[in-house]
């Protein structure tokens, strides 16, 4: 409600989605995905980023903050971010007069690679990345390729970009340490990427978004249970 979140982010969102989802609930949503992940193992020590859209102009997101435990955060952790053409930034809603957030914590250093998803595919609510075994082996055993080619697989089907019984092709990018190179490499790939929700990382993980929070978290599991599967039925 207005006035009773000092950090809200108001306006009008002309995607439609994204409007209603205020800053006090995306901190809070993102706080709980955060400790299921790292329950999971998805966020070993403290990594991993996960971030949810709350506006498009300026395109503003709530993102964890690097360096911290994934286990517990709480909702004030998390921080807002925004873009400004080719820049970003904290958001200048409540920080310090240096410029820093009250708790000192700065945003994920992957936050280019999540605006360039954000902007590469402006329906995407959520930008989740994790870092499983499985899809960190997968993607390192087929990175030279550029992509997993999967058929007939009924998980599949959970990717709705997928058409019915397509050859699944799951991109692999390289690991490239500079993040903002890594953003462009992921803007220049969008043609590519818009076949599945997500992409794997060789040596490194996986990232996966979705219209929602909970649409990407699905798809985290998709992802992840395929290449627990390929992974296996390759051992045989
Ligand atoms: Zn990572």
């Amino acid at each position: 409600m207005k006035g009773s979140d000092p950090f809200a982010v108001t306006g009008s969102d002309p995607l439609g989605p994204f409007k209603g989802l205020t800053l006090s609930r995306a901190r809070r949503e993102l706080a709980r995905y955060a400790a299921l992940f790292y329950a999971r193992g998805w966020m070993p020590g403290t990594s991993g980023n996960l971030s949810l859209k709350i506006a498009s102009r300026p395109l503003t997101i709530v993102i964890t903050p690097s360096g911290v435990d994934k286990g517990e955060l709480t909702p004030h952790d998390l921080l807002v971010v925004t873009k400004w053409g080719s820049r970003w930034g904290l958001a200048p809603l409540g920080l310090t007069q240096r410029g820093q957030t009250p708790s000192g914590l700065r945003p994920s250093a992957e936050t280019a690679i999540h605006f360039a998803l954000y902007e590469a595919f402006p329906t995407t609510g959520a930008v989740f990345h994790v870092h499983t075994v499985h899809s960190t082996l997968v993607a390192t055993r087929h990175v030279r390729h550029g992509a997993v080619r999967m058929r007939g697989l009924e998980m599949l089907k959970g990717f709705e970009t997928l058409a019915p019984n397509a050859p699944g092709a799951i991109p692999v990018l390289p690991n490239i340490d500079d993040l903002a190179a890594f953003g462009d490499h992921v803007k220049r790939h969008a043609a590519r990427l818009r076949h599945v929700p997500g992409f794997l990382i060789a040596h490194h993980g996986m990232s996966c978004w979705g219209k929602t929070g909970g649409e990407a978290k699905q798809h985290l599991e998709l992802m992840d249970f395929l290449c627990q599967y390929l992974w296996e039925w390759q051992r045989r």
